[in-house]
This record gives structure tokens, sequence and C-alpha cells, in this order.
């Protein structure tokens, strides 16, 4: 048995098609963590969905009633590049209200992942890159509203930058964003976050986790966040279709133990979202998530 949760819902699949994106990996990675022994099925919670109310602490009403209406523009769903329906916008709903019970038992057990979510491309007014609603970000309102929290910090290690979530935190002095991705690739443009690690084409490994120590270090000595929110995808693997960078399987492991690493030696609990994941043989996206949940129970309290 794990020490912390793991949130799912075989209703995270997203029906959209034969897609870059696969849809099927949330179920694929809980298949593997069962037969590998990492989890039994008592360690995961299902969630519940989203409400409108919490959606709305970081997205704008009048985009809100578009998704729940299906009044979106055929340019602003070409935007989203994924296919609109009420389905979609369900299981959306259902991640976010992943991501906000991730957080909560995050700060019970001082680990907490939601085996979906990281839609880190989903601003205020809009979703783009695969983004209908930043689950996270809303997590985050929640925990803010609920008087659960008061500062959290954002750690995006998706290869994309965070755009989304850096307009909805930009200019919240209670709310630390770190990204740390590859500069010439989506999105364009990008909002500044707290902190933006900009990597070059075809990083590797060791300049990969020199620049995020040393992010890690710099954000975490100017801020006290009481929840980081680790966005931990996938797609910086070298074999990825959409990333441009080189981390190897192992390099990725190293990032999750450092990232944390850094949140446990300050006390901090992590919640996890899982976010973008497109390598060639959807196996290693798989097993690259599998691992941080694997990597994050050496550090459970
Ligand atoms: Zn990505």
């Amino acid at each position: 048995m794990l020490p912390f949760k793991l949130i799912y819902s075989e209703k995270y699949f997203l029906p959209i098609g034969e897609h870059v994106f696969r849809a099927d990996k949330f179920r694929l990675i809980r298949e593997r963590l069962l037969q590998e022994h990492v989890a039994e099925e008592s360690d995961f919670l299902t969630p519940e969905a989203a409400s409108e109310a919490d959606v709305l602490l970081v997205h704008s009403s009048h985009y809100v009633n578009k998704l729940m209406e299906g009044s979106l523009s055929a340019r602003e769903e070409l935007q989203m590049e994924i296919p609109y329906s009420p389905q979609v916008v369900d299981a959306f709903l259902l991640h976010t209200g992943g991501s906000i019970l991730a957080a909560e038992r995050a700060l019970e057990d001082g680990i907490c992942v939601n085996v979906g979510g990281g839609f880190h491309h989903a601003y205020p007014d809009h979703g783009e890159g695969f983004c209908m609603i930043n689950d996270f970000a809303v997590a985050i309102r929640v925990m803010q509203k609920r008087g659960r929290i008061r500062r959290a910090m954002t750690v995006d290690c998706d290869v994309h930058q965070g755009n989304g979530t850096a307009a909805i935190f930009g200019g919240d002095h209670t709310v630390y964003t770190l990204s740390i991705h590859q500069e010439n690739n989506y999105p364009y443009p990008k909002p500044p976050s707290s902190l933006d690690i900009n990597l070059a084409d075809g990083v590797g490994d060791e300049e990969y986790l020199q620049e995020l120590a040393q992010g890690l270090d710099k954000a975490l000595g100017e801020f006290t966040p009481d929840l980081i929110y680790y966005v931990a995808g996938a797609d910086p693997y070298r074999d990825d279709q959409l990333g441009g960078l080189k981390l190897t399987r192992e390099g990725l492991e190293r990032r999750d133990r450092m990232v944390f690493g850094k949140a446990r030696a300050r006390n901090v609990p992590v919640a996890i979202t899982l976010a973008g994941g497109y390598a060639r043989n959807v196996e290693d996206t798989v097993r690259i998530h599998a691992s941080t949940i694997r990597i994050a129970r050496e550090f459970a309290r």
C-alpha cells in the first residue's frame, strides 16, 4: 500500500479520437502501477467533478458559459486543438476535481498524485494546446478560498512553457510560478512566469538538472509556499514527438527526485499532476509517468 493516495477515474479518458495526445494514457498508467505492484486498488481515490463555482475562481464567466452551452467559435475550437463535445467538458471537470482532491490530500499526507490533469495552457478566457480548464490553477484557488493555504508555488517541468498558468497568476504575489521548458517551442508568446528557465533545443540531462537545481533554489529562497503543485510533464523525454529536449528516462527520474527532495527538505507538501507526454511509443510515456509515482514513494513521510 502506498503512503499517499492516487486520484484517478476511468472517466479521465478524453473522447478526442485519433490524436497525438493519447487520452488512454491515464488508464495505462494505472494498469502499470497495479501490475508492477507499486500501487494497489485501495490506493486510488475517485474524484468528483469540479463545480462551476470552482472553475469560475480562475476562468471568466463568458468562457465557462461557452463551454457549458457548446458555443465556442470554430476559431476557439481550433486553438484548443482538440474537438469540443459536452463529454470532453465533463472529462476536464473531472480532471479538475481530481487536482482539487490531490491538493487537499497532499496537505494531509505530504504527497498526492492526480493521475491526470496538468492542463497548463488554459487561460482565464480561452483554452489552447489540448487544454480546456487549468485544473491545478483552479485547485490552488480552491485551497486558498477554503483557507487551507495562503501561498502556493507551481513547478512546471513540462517541455512547453506554462503560459496559461503564468497569465492566471501574473501579478499575484501569493502564487509563484516556475516554468522550465524548451524556448523554441509552443507556446508563442510566453507570458512571464515568476521564473522562466528557457532552454535551448537539444538540452540533455546534465544541463537540465543543473538549471532546474538553480531555479528551485532561487524560487524556494525567495518564496515560502504552503503547497507546491508539481506539473510533471513526460515530454522533455528525448523521443517525444512534440518536444525538442533530450532527457533520458534516468534524467527524468533524477528530475523528479530533485523536486521531491527540495520540497521535502523544506517540509512543503507536494501535489502532482501529469501534463504532457507524446513519446513515439506510448509505453515510454506511461513508464515515465509511472516512475514519477514510484519515486514519490521514496519521499513520503
Ligand atoms: Zn507539453
